[in-house]
């Protein structure tokens, strides 16, 4: 059976919250099998939140979760980075309310995980697989679900801008694909929006560093590292909201210009009903961890 995993070792990093520009220094944790994803807020006695679908908030430009009035805000790169990585157990703390946006994608933390190191767990990874499919509309917008064997986006935006208009990506995210095709694609913004979302306090700590910047007819902080690198980020952020269902998924999920809200209503609904899907394990080689443990087992007793 496929099993869980976490990291080896603790990994931490710095930087600010993209919404609210406020700094914040982040340590990821390995975590026991069956935990999940938990965050805690070392600067509010550790009080944790665990990044599951109960728990969101807020959702517009982003995704925040909360718990008894505590705020764990733009959770959805980190935890893309999670479910491309194939990571299931994490304790990751954080000594504010956001998430650091660092390069506005989620390398940085495949980067930081791929160096903290990935361990298997005892335990067998349980999958949610999509048995009936599952379409919600909200006027133009469109997300689904549908049944199938392993876990594949597509994904279409339509962006009004010469650089971007309609740009669709389809990707297979189990083999590997999540690092090569989607970790590296940055969030985008406008500079024609810009001062209104300033304004409103929505993008305190955005800069060119963490954000491709569109000009009305191409972009400020060039080159792209994708082409199509706006979609491939929807892609991003859709694995990210759709990591709150605490398992791994296997289905095919399709969307059109959805954003954050869509995401995670999709999220709410797959899980409100059971009749949608049925819980799985998948078979797989046997873990050196369990084979190393056994043979510490037996060399143990052969003392
Ligand atoms: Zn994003």
């Amino acid at each position: 059976m496929i099993q869980e995993q976490t990291i080896r070792s603790a990994v931490e990093c710095s930087g600010v919250g993209l919404h609210s520009g406020a700094p914040v220094a982040m340590r990821i944790l390995p975590a026991a099998a069956g935990s999940g994803i938990v965050f805690r807020r070392t600067d509010l006695d550790g009080f944790e939140v665990e990044a599951i679908s109960r728990n969101v908030a807020r959702v517009s430009y982003a995704t925040s979760l909360m718990k008894k009035g505590v705020l764990i805000s733009t959770t959805e790169h980190l935890l893309s980075a999670f479910i491309g990585l194939g990571i299931d157990n994490a304790m990751v703390e954080v000594d504010n309310l956001e998430l650091p946006i660092l390069d506005g994608s989620a390398r940085p933390f495949v980067e930081m995980i791929r160096k903290a190191g990935i361990r298997k767990q005892r335990r067998s990874r349980k999958y949610l697989k999509i048995l009936r499919e599952l379409e919600m509309r909200e006027g133009n917008k469109f997300i689904a679900v549908y049944p199938a064997d392993t876990y594949s986006v597509s994904y279409s935006i339509n962006f009004p801008h010469p650089l971007i208009g309609k740009e669709t990506f389809e990707v297979e995210l189990s083999n590997g694909s999540y690092l090569k095709h989607i970790a590296a694609a940055r969030t985008f913004g406008s500079r024609q929006d810009e001062q209104a979302m300033r304004n409103m306090g929505l993008i305190r700590g955005a800069s060119r560093e963490n954000c491709i910047v569109l000009t009305r007819d191409g972009i400020e902080n060039g080159p792209l590292r994708f082409p199509d690198e706006f979609v491939r980020h929807k892609v991003l952020d859709l694995v990210g909201d759709l990591a709150l269902l605490g398992k791994q998924i296997l289905g095919n999920v399709v969307a059109d210009r959805a954003g954050h809200a869509m995401h995670t209503a999709l999220v709410s609904r797959i899980l409100r009903d059971k009749s949608l899907w049925e819980e799985v394990t998948v078979s797989g080689e046997e873990t050196e961890e369990v084979a190393s443990s056994n043979s510490r087992a037996a060399a143990g007793s052969a003392l």
